[in-house]
């Protein structure tokens, strides 16, 4: 199984937790803040094909921040 996330950047306020979960550590702090004034996380480039779709980062964010897409085929889409 392959997988895609999207973050919705406005809705993180940082807390770290999708980051603590995602087992290919895909999930990383970023420099970046929104318009909140929170430190969102991003997805580290190098490492994206390697998302599996769990979705236990969706799952644990308090914000529903994160989407996941799976596909059964190797495009991720
Ligand atoms: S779906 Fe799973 S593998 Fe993909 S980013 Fe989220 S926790 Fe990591
Ligand atoms: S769990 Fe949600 S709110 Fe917390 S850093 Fe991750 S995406 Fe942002």
């Amino acid at each position: 199984m392959k997988g895609r996330i999207v973050i919705n950047e406005e809705r993180c306020k940082g807390c770290l937790l999708c980051t603590s979960v995602c087992q290919k550590g895909i999930i990383i702090q970023s420099n970046k803040l929104n318009s909140k004034g929170y430190k969102v996380v991003t997805v580290d480039e190098e490492k994206k094909e390697e998302c599996i779709g769990c979705g236990f980062c969706a799952m644990i964010c308090p914000d529903c921040v994160i989407t996941v897409y799976r596909s059964k085929d190797n495009r991720g889409k």
